[in-house]
């Protein structure tokens, strides 16, 4: 058991099991892009270490960049998505492979679609470690997903509660009261 701030949380994904999802993904990857020299978007901060990972399990060439959104507050998704650091590199005519640590209502992922759609790329997929389906209230299709977890909030691996947590190598979830 871990505490952040005023919550308790417990071991719930071990880096085993983490790294495994990863490594499917990679696989999947390496066999979508062969050939091609995509862009791998990163959705910070959240998905800084999960980028790292399964970038460098990408075999070809790659581009990598980053944009900054944020819509957490505490625990809680606030559906008001705000642009804090935006792209820096055209992405026209580019292969791009958005990269998040978790989808969880999709209202992020919907304001990354609205700006992609202004930068006219060639193609562009959707890749997330983990992914809450009963959360999910938008269309937009998710390409790659490493786990589908239960509506639960979740830190560790890149995902912190209130700024902490993001080191952790493991998963943690809330812990019941
Ligand atoms: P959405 O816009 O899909 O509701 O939420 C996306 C963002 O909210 C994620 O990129 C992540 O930063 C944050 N988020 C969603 N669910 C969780 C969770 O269970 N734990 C943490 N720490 N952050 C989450
Ligand atoms: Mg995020």
């Amino acid at each position: 058991m871990i505490q952040l701030h005023d919550l308790q949380f417990e071991p719930y994904l071990s880096e085993k099991e983490i790294n495994e999802a990863i490594d499917k993904l990679a696989e999947q990857l390496n066999r979508d892009y062969e050939g091609d020299t995509p862009v791998f978007l990163g959705v910070l901060n959240g998905a800084f270490m999960f980028a790292s990972e399964i970038i460098k399990r990408f075999k070809g060439d790659c581009e990598v960049s980053f944009v900054k959104l944020g819509s957490y507050e505490g625990t809680r998704s606030t559906g008001d998505v705000k642009t804090l650091l935006g792209l820096n590199q055209s992405l026209k005519g580019r292969r791009v492979v958005l990269i998040e640590d978790i989808v969880d209502t999709g209202n992020t992922l919907e304001e990354i679609n609205e700006i992609l759609k202004k930068e006219g790329v060639a193609d562009y997929k959707v890749l997330t470690l983990f992914f809450k389906p009963e959360a999910y209230k938008k269309s937009i299709k998710i390409d790659y997903k490493g786990m589908e977890i239960p509506n639960k909030f979740i830190v560790g691996y890149g995902l912190d509660y209130d700024g902490l947590g993001r080191n952790l190598t493991e998963v943690y979830k809330r812990k019941e009261q």
